[in-house]
């Protein structure tokens, strides 16, 4: 007999942050909702969506979940405005993005998610970024259950969580500038002021940047769920402690099933091939240079950066964004620099690639690195060590965890001085890539890979969280639902 009471699928509307290394793991955990029984509608700001689809060699898809769905998963696809015309230099004019997203972004999601429950009244769920002021004031105005997503570690959320703690104790915006030990964070045994995030460093703390985590950390305070992409095992203190205030899931890494590009494009430039060049290179013989997809080096760590590679002997691939300097300072590489590494053939550079195909390759034996969390994490589950240059936001902190409390990477520069030599850079490389202390970082690391299997497991920690979290929006969403509308389909 046919049962006329079947389970509805919980439907979340999951927006994401308009800034790469927040769409790639935002788009992996669509994957894997979608994949555990929910519908997604999965948002996109238009300018975001237009680099995507214009960096793809067939730009011809506008659905860039056409993909997925065709293998059987529920995702649709919408987008918005961030407030700002498509052409607008959201680098070069970082301050007036941030503004809009701040102060403009709200009203047009408000209307974007009032059409689509208008035309979806079962939707239950809001999953949003947790670096989004208004999450709490759209999940109350639409009943939705609340899930705040976090992108970065354990440590750097618990920080930004307990900014009141360090600003009495005059650890940040402070005419103190206490530079003690910082022992008092729950969950943080102890951490020093520099290995905070940068504008937690910073002395003038009424930016635009600051203003949004003010608001953004005081709005996670009122979530129903935090999803943090990290592993218990790494951090399992901070979890701990961080779970006591809220219920807090470590479900990382959140990668594309089998860690080969996913189903759905998610670059926002194209990807250079690198593969037939490094098809060439003995195993681990290779050093991949990337800073990333939005912070910005100082035009002299990039000189001193391309001296010291050619000092070093070793090949590299260098991913080197147009603007990793500035969107109007696009000449920045030494006098002939290029023409050397063609022409001996010891380094590729590239202005983007696959950096997942990139840093999986037998050739690829360490990684010079900005130390944002994405690439951390895809180096761990390569087991290729780390050279850490932080340049900005929780980078400082990452570092932290690779170097210090980890073992699986090394300071590409003395942390109290603020510019780097080529002898260094050229000293540190060959440090990462072959010798005493190279074996040591190998060996390490892939110690911590294999934490990492182990929490993916049927069985291991970040399955267990994750299917747990399911478990926990299914009991509440019922209870959102019913106070809402009676048109809303329930969970069980
Ligand atoms: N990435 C890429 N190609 C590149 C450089 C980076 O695909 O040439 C990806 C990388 O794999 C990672 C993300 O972009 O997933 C960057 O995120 P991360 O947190 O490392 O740094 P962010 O860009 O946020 O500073």
């Amino acid at each position: 007999m046919e049962n006329n009471h079947k389970k509805p699928k919980p439907h979340a509307i999951a927006i994401c942050y308009p800034l790469q290394g927040h769409v790639i793991p935002f788009v992996n955990l669509a994957l894997k909702l979608a994949s555990s029984g929910f519908t997604i509608t999965f948002v996109n700001t238009h300018s975001i969506h237009h680099q995507i689809t214009k960096a793809q060699s067939n730009g011809d898809e506008d659905d860039i979940f056409a993909g997925a769905r065709k293998a059987g998963l529920d995702i649709r696809y919408a987008t918005v405005s961030d407030g700002l015309p498509l052409n607008f230099d959201r680098s070069l004019n970082h301050d007036q993005f941030m503004e809009c997203l701040l102060h403009v972004f709200s009203a047009h999601v408000d209307e974007l998610v009032g059409n689509l429950i208008q035309l979806n009244p079962e939707m239950n769920c809001l999953v949003t970024d947790t670096f989004f002021v208004w999450s709490s004031m759209i999940a109350k105005k639409y009943n939705l259950v609340n899930i705040s997503f976090w992108t970065e570690p354990a440590l750097v959320i618990t920080l930004y969580y307990h900014m009141d703690l360090l600003r009495s104790h005059g650890h940040f915006a402070s005419t103190d500038n206490r530079e003690d030990t910082i022992d008092y964070i729950p969950g943080v045994r102890a951490i020093e002021r520099k290995d905070l995030m940068s504008y937690l460093q910073a002395t003038d703390t009424s930016t635009v940047v600051h203003r949004i985590i003010q608001k953004a950390f005081e709005d996670v305070k009122r979530v129903d769920f935090i999803l943090c992409n990290t592993v218990h095992e790494l951090e399992s203190e901070t979890i701990s402690a961080l779970h006591q205030k809220q219920p807090t899931y470590a479900i990382g890494p959140i990668f594309p099933a089998g860690f080969t590009k996913s189903l759905v494009p998610t670059s926002l430039w194209s990807e250079s091939e690198c593969t037939q060049w490094l098809n060439t290179k003995p195993r681990g013989s290779v050093l991949y240079v990337s800073f990333g997809s939005y912070a910005h080096a100082s035009k002299n760590d990039i000189v001193e950066i391309a001296l010291g590679l050619l000092l070093s002997e070793v090949s590299f691939v260098w991913v080197l964004r147009p603007d990793i300097v500035s969107s109007d300072e696009t000449d920045f590489l030494p006098v002939g620099f290029e023409e050397k590494i063609k022409i001996s053939g010891r380094g590729l550079i590239v202005p983007w690639c696959s950096q997942i195909d990139v840093i999986s390759h037998s050739a690829i034996g360490g990684f010079l690195t900005h130390c944002g969390w994405n690439s951390i994490q895809e180096s761990i589950w390569c087991s290729v060590p780390l050279l850490c240059f932080p340049l900005l936001t929780d980078q400082f902190t990452n570092r932290k965890l690779v170097v210090d409390d980890w073992k699986i990477g090394l300071n590409l520069c003395d942390q109290k001085k603020s510019s780097i030599t080529k002898e260094e850079v050229s000293e540190k490389i060959n440090s990462l890539m072959s010798g005493k202390s190279s074996a040591e970082l190998r060996k390490n690391i892939k110690e911590v890979r294999k934490k990492l299997e182990n929490a993916l497991s049927a069985d291991g920690s970040s399955q267990k969280n994750f299917n747990q979290f399911i478990n926990d929006v299914q009991f509440l969403t019922p209870k959102k639902c019913g106070s809402a509308t009676s048109s809303h389909a329930l969970l069980p």
